[in-house]
């Protein structure tokens, strides 16, 4: 596994192929659990590396009857444990890579949950906003047909990431449906997850990253003896992730003091509304300029003081100069990747305490995998029977962190690495490696 990489000071005004390599970043705080578990060189070298790279260039034609070429991208890293499983995510500086780590990242979160999922992502290079629906449906299709036999219901299941969403998804699945035969269609309809509600998706799914969080901080809440009712939060980024957290939370009694997306960022001392945000958002696709708080620059939006702050944008978002002003006592990473290596160590200098993203943003990849089993048995859960399994499982996985954490004296991103090491490390132990 290889070497770190440094936060430019600039970190946050920079374009996120200015931040850093990120799959370095990813490889350093593994390499820091496999000292601990005693990894063996085998193990480690094969999990340094991704077992397929994929990069596709297909056409797209325009509304306008032109054809652009995209470039696509499809990193498979492991599947020891089960189908390799990660989100499609559509963005103007997707790259190799960041692909690569968010994909390692989905071997760590399935093999904490010991859920029988391998790990993987993808995604296009491209910024969905300047699409429109038919384009965007167009460009799906062609990168759908494109990957082939690279996805598969037993092989590869992608789901939403950042700029795709249930109807991407779904178009996923009806173009893949399209080729697999007629008397496979029905068969093959959980090569994706994180579908639409009315073309097999999960009930719970689209909250499901948003209340894991929720679920985690609950969790911290009790062992640090806060009352989530009438604390204070702030969030970065107002999508999938983040709007689903803010809503949730604020039905906990947490009041939201700031928020702030790619638009800008905003505050209020009483409170934001998510569920009114989140309409002003549908309207406007940002939640800048929304009446009814103050706008604030990105600097007072890291220094405003609250008890928990949830990173859900993009990764490398938290670089050394954003720890000195974060004023919170905790942050839960719903985005991938929100903290480089040199902002981690401050913070464990302040006692801010961190639950890392393979931890608190694995609520999607549990309920995609209750998705997948619901659509390979021919069932349909009720919400509550969801949110039950959710709760279970997230809030039982951050007591064998936290247990992990406080035998073994390391931080929680350690120990959750140490979890999914270790159980990756028994089953290459038993298998052995063919020939
Ligand atoms: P999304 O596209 O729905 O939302 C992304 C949000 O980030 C938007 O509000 C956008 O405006 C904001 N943003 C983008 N660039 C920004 C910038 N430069 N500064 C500030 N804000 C910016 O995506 P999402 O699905 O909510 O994903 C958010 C994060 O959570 C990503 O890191 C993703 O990998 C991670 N994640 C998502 C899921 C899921 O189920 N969707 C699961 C696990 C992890």
């Amino acid at each position: 596994m290889s070497s770190t990489s440094k936060a430019p000071k600039n970190a946050k005004k920079s374009s996120l192929k200015d931040r850093g390599n990120l799959f370095d970043i990813a490889m350093a705080q593994v390499e820091k659990a496999a000292d601990v578990v005693g990894l063996a060189p085998k193990v480690r070298a094969i999990l340094a590396q991704p077992k397929n790279e994929l990069i596709i260039n297909f056409p797209v034609q325009m509304d306008d009857g032109s054809w652009k070429m995209f470039k696509g991208y499809r990193v498979q890293h492991n599947n020891l444990l089960g189908p390799y499983k990660g989100g499609m995510r559509y963005h103007h500086e997707a790259n190799l890579d960041e692909m690569k780590a968010l994909a390692s990242w989905m071997t760590y979160k399935s093999a904490l949950h010991d859920i029988p999922f391998g790990g993987g992502k993808g995604g296009v290079r491209v910024n969905p906003s300047t699409l429109s629906a038919r384009e965007k449906e167009r460009l799906t299709r062609r990168f759908t047909h494109a990957l082939g036999d690279n996805i598969g219901p037993e092989w590869d299941i992608p789901a939403p990431d950042v700029g795709t969403d249930g109807q991407v998804m779904v178009w996923m699945m009806d173009t893949y449906m399209n080729v697999a035969g007629y008397s496979d269609k029905n068969a093959v309809r959980r090569v994706v997850t994180g579908k639409t509600i009315h073309s097999g998706g999960s009930h719970g799914r689209s909250e499901a990253t948003g209340l894991g969080l929720v679920y985690c901080i609950e969790e911290w809440a009790k062992d640090a003896e806060l009352d989530l009712d009438g604390c204070t939060f702030t969030v970065q980024g107002f999508g999938n992730v983040g709007s689903h957290l803010a809503n949730l939370l604020t039905k906990r009694g947490a009041v939201l003091v700031g928020t702030g997306d790619h638009g800008g960022y905003i505050a209020n001392p009483e409170g934001l509304n998510p569920h009114k945000l989140r309409q002003y958002m549908a309207k406007t696709g940002t939640v800048a300029k929304y009446q009814g708080a103050k706008e604030i620059s990105r600097e007072e939006f890291f220094g405003l003081e609250c008890d928990i702050f949830i990173p859900a944008a993009l990764e490398l978002e938290i670089g050394p100069d954003e720890a000195k002003s974060l004023k919170c006592k905790m942050i839960a990473e719903g985005a991938n990747g929100p903290t480089y290596p040199e902002a981690e160590s401050i913070l464990k200098e302040r006692g801010i305490e961190v639950i890392p993203d393979v931890l608190a943003n694995s609520g999607g990849v549990v309920v995609s995998y209750f998705e997948w089993l619901q659509n390979k048995r021919s069932e349909r859960w009720e919400l509550e029977e969801v949110r039950e399994k959710l709760h279970r499982r997230m809030s039982s996985t951050y007591r064998a962190v936290r247990q992990c954490a406080t035998q073994r004296k390391l931080d929680m991103r350690t120990a959750t690495y140490v979890i999914a090491l270790e159980r990756l490390q028994h089953s290459y132990s038993e298998r052995g490696i063919f020939p």
